[in-house]
């Protein structure tokens, strides 16, 4: 074995480093949960050795029935968690618990503040992990051995949790891994019968293999010689949990507490989900799920290179986490489970993608959580809106991903309007439509760059007037996903800046008629602008959508707005100039004075402000900043002479 066999000591990756080092301090007000990350971990390794074993069955060897043992020792101060899973081998232990493999690790530690309530709440979404075993042990040993190699090919790894750690070859007899925790001296009640089966039942009780600790010793009426024979025998063991799959379990029976528990499990996530959803169905295909709703995003939630999805059983035998293929990729969000009766076990993610049973499975499913959403969204504001601020722009790409589903999908929306005028998104499209004004037949809405530049967009100076809603959108996807969207209810949407301002009824006829003729009256005052103002502008016309700012632009009926221009530059793609239509606002004195205008150089001075202040006013950038102030300045020596 040469080289190996000899011990050798390797010091942590750094962000191993950081995160045992913000672990041990940071999640010290929840310390028992070390033993739901390790019995986690050993449940995992279980599933992964039947899985292999599927392929290769002599994998089990003699020993075939997978369970957890949990032992401890109260004079020596430790913990013992063994499992008969899949097993580490040397490189696989110094990469599993060396290093941390997740991308984005990197950016998540630097998102930390170094504040340990608030850090502590953030560990908990990167998820915690084997680390948490060093939060109550100043020195854990594991040893493993890999299933399917010798006896001799075993390996131990043993660390205080500092800077490094040690790995050396041993003999290990059985396969899988054991962990032995050295309990830090204020921690030594951990060793204990009751505290030991009270968090077993509490984090691990829907495990689904068994989870043995040495049965207590209750007949204490037996009598001396048999006590002391029994002293002789091996101790015996018994299950602390139910250990049978939590999801085949009929609803009835499941506490909520068990359903908590069992998502921290699959979803590594450290709070309590918002709500869940478990079903069983038989038929045609039969299969079993649950599925939950996150409280928080994670930290990596725009990483497009981090799979996503449910985990995979198959008649109780694990497959695959992250099968992507059972919800639409809006819903990624979504944690779960599914067990089907149907899929074949030696299945791949490729064979899963032409399974039609598959596509008719993700098609309940998705139903499924489209239900659940908008069942929390009736019964509990409070948890959907915290689930919107979340995953609202996930939610969003609903419409154009799942064209079928984008009525349910537009109920679950949820905006800012001028109904309220705050940043905060709380308004549904039924809100909406149930304030439309008499004749009203379009959802209006303004995008913008942010919240306040879209509330004070000159173009809703009509609506507020008029006392018709406009829905608030500064989101990024904004314009993108609301194409998509199309109508709602039966209404179409509207953005307020494309196009000629048409109310329909909601303008009254002598309106009407009052702009068509003073439209016709302004024509040589606009030709005029126009000259001046030559190539920047598609067009010049009058408008009635002001009533205070004296000009604004608005994008010609098929032009690309801004927030998709932009998205399509970003995408690499070379846009043609965009030129807005100016409109002026006949009414306002400003625009007046420059109708009476007489001087040419001053003439074409007012008019240049006036469009670079309507192109300020949507949040845009001016061409030439230095000659609008120059410009302005002239106009203020004027004023002041
Ligand atoms: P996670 O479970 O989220 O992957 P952990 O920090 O809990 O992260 O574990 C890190 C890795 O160490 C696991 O992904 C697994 O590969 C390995 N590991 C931990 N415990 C065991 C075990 N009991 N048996 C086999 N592998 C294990
Ligand atoms: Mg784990």
């Amino acid at each position: 074995m040469g080289v190996e066999a000899k011990q050798e000591t390797l010091g942590f990756q750094t962000e191993a480093k950081q995160l045992l080092h913000l672990m041990i301090h940071s999640l010290y007000s929840n310390k028992e949960i070390f033993l739901r990350e390790l019995i986690s971990n050993a449940s995992d390794a279980a599933d992964k050795l039947r899985f292999a074993a599927l392929a290769k069955p002599d994998l089990l060897e003699d020993d075939p029935v997978l369970k957890i043992t949990v032992d401890f020792d109260s004079k020596k101060k430790t913990i013992t968690i063994n499992d008969n899973g899949i097993g580490m081998n040397r490189d696989e232990i110094v990469d599993h618990l060396g290093t941390i493999a997740k991308s984005g690790t990197a950016q998540f530690l630097d998102s930390l503040t170094g504040d340990e309530k608030k850090d502590s709440q953030l560990i908990g979404q990167f998820g915690v992990g084997f680390y948490s075993a060093f939060i109550v042990s100043d020195k854990v040993e594991v040893f493993s051995r890999k299933a399917g190699e010798s006896a001799d090919q075993g390996v131990l790894w043993e660390s205080g949790g500092e800077a490094d750690f040690i790995v050396e070859s041993v003999d290990k007899a059985d396969r899988g891994t054991r962990i032995v925790l050295h309990l830090k001296k204020a921690e030594k009640e951990f060793a204990e019968s009751f505290r030991l089966r009270g968090i077993v039942r509490k984090y691990a009780d829907h495990i689904s293999i068994p989870v043995m600790m040495v049965k207590e010793d209750v007949d204490s009426d037996e009598d001396d010689k048999e006590k002391k024979s029994k002293k002789k025998k091996a101790p015996e063991y018994e299950s602390v949990n139910t250990a049978k799959a939590l999801w085949i379990r009929p609803r009835t029976e499941l506490k909520d507490e068990e359903y908590k528990e069992f998502y921290k499990h699959i979803s590594h996530d450290f709070e309590d989900p918002l709500a869940w959803s478990h079903n069983k169905v038989e038929g045609k295909l039969e299969y079993s799920s649950m599925l939950f709703l996150p409280a928080k995003a994670p930290f990596d939630l725009w990483n497009r290179d981090v799979a996503r999805g449910l985990k995979l059983y198959v008649q109780r035998v694990f497959i695959m986490d992250d099968a992507e293929q059972f919800l639409p990729s809006y819903l990624r969000f979504v944690k779960g489970v599914v067990d089907s009766n149907d899929i074949s076990l030696n299945v791949s993610r490729e064979i899963l993608q032409k399974d039609p049973a598959v596509d008719s499975m993700k098609s309940a499913l998705t139903k499924r959580v489209l239900d659940m959403l908008g069942k929390l969204k009736k019964k509990d504001k409070e948890n959907y809106q915290k689930l919107w601020d979340e995953f609202g722009q996930v939610l969003k790409e609903g419409p154009a991903e799942d064209f079928a589903n984008r009525e349910k999908v537009a109920k679950l929306l949820l905006f800012s309007t001028t109904h309220t005028n705050e940043p905060v998104q709380d308004q549904s499209l039924e809100n909406y439509v149930a304030r439309m004004q008499d004749g009203q037949d379009k959802v209006f809405y303004v995008t913008s760059e942010s919240f306040n530049t879209a509330k004070s967009s000159p173009h809703l100076e009509v609506f507020r007037k008029k006392g018709i809603e406009v829905l608030l959108l500064s989101e990024r996807v904004d314009e993108w996903f609301i194409s998509h969207l199309m109508e709602f209810d039966g209404k179409q949407f509207q953005d307020v800046t494309r196009g000629e301002l048409d109310l329909g009824k909601l303008d009254s006829e002598e309106d009407k008629k009052q702009q068509e003729e003073s439209d016709k009256q302004a024509e040589p005052f606009l030709n005029r602008i126009k000259e001046s103002l030559g190539d920047q502008v598609a067009e010049v016309r009058t408008t009635h959508r002001l009533t205070d700012s004296p000009a604004c632009l608005s994008i010609a009926e098929n032009d690309m707005g801004a927030q998709m221009r932009k998205i399509m530059e970003a995408a690499g793609q070379t846009m043609p100039d965009f030129k807005p239509v100016f409109e002026i606002n006949p009414e306002h004195p400003l625009v007046q004075k420059l109708d009476k205008e007489a001087d040419e150089d001053r003439f074409s001075d007012l008019a240049a402000i006036l469009f670079d202040q309507a192109s300020l006013a949507e949040g845009g950038q001016l061409d030439d900043p230095a000659s609008y102030i120059q410009r302005l300045n002239k106009l203020l020596l004027d004023l002041s002479q």
